[in-house]
């Protein structure tokens, strides 16, 4: 075989290779329940029939609303993961959840997808988002979940060096389900003890999940799930 044929044989073998090894990567930073680094929590070992029920994004006026409204109704907790920068425009909405007990969690301070950048670059989307939360008088979760659930290791690292621990998920939402029925049935069949859901609804453009949500507090409470916050469920692990 030729020098140039050789080569040529060569730097395909480690095209493909490089190829595999950034599929993997892409794979492993979207892992619900899997890190290279650090620990996340995606559910709990426990005895008791309780769930975490998560709300991503916001605060919007509309999804404040319309959750405080259904968790009053079924008299339960939940967790809300909040962006730094959508507190800012409307920092009293931290409040008005902090004050019905609901518990608040980290999600960045501008929602970008938190891969390939510096230590540094994490740290402050993380520090000024607890910075916003405590401002509003949150009582401190601990907890942070990435956006998009998206993590490699810099920001594994960065959440652990704040003392966070890192929220995954269990149950994510069925957004392919053709009505709000089939969207909670769903959720709820696929529920068990120490599972955490994730529910999108604090954008009139999530329609689908805002619609279901009674009908997945009412399913999970007919099912026999209690609906509590993360932290409420971490203490009842086994
Ligand atoms: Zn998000």
């Amino acid at each position: 075989m030729s020098r140039g044929r050789r080569l040529a044989i060569l730097s395909a073998a480690a095209a493909a290779l490089l190829l595999v090894a950034a599929i993997a990567l892409f794979q492993i930073s979207k892992a619900r329940c899997f890190t290279l680094t650090g620990e996340i929590v995606c559910r709990v070992e426990t005895d008791e029939p309780v769930v975490a029920l998560t709300f991503d994004d916001g605060p919007t006026p509309e999804g404040v609303e319309l959750t405080l409204s259904h968790l009053r109704r079924e008299g339960v907790k939940a967790t809300f993961f909040l962006i730094g920068s959508q507190i800012e425009q409307a920092p009293e909405l931290v409040g008005r959840l902090a004050v019905k007990g609901h518990e608040l969690g980290n999600h960045s301070y501008s929602h970008v997808r938190m891969v390939g950048r510096s230590f540094a670059f994490y740290d402050k989307e993380i520090g000024r988002t607890e910075a916003l939360l405590r401002g509003m008088g949150a009582p401190p979760s601990g907890l942070f979940r990435p956006p998009y659930g998206k993590k490699l290791v810099g920001l594994p690292r960065a959440v652990a060096a704040r003392g966070l621990r890192m929220v995954m998920i269990d149950v994510e939402e069925p957004i392919d389900a053709a009505s709000p029925r089939e969207y909670a049935d769903r959720m709820v069949r696929e529920a068990r003890p120490g599972s955490i859901l994730l529910m999108h609804v604090m954008y009139r453009g999530n329609g689908l999940a805002r619609e279901a949500l009674p009908l997945v507090l009412s399913g999970l409470r007919e099912r026999g799930l209690r609906v509590v916050t993360v932290g409420e469920l971490l203490r009842r692990q086994r």
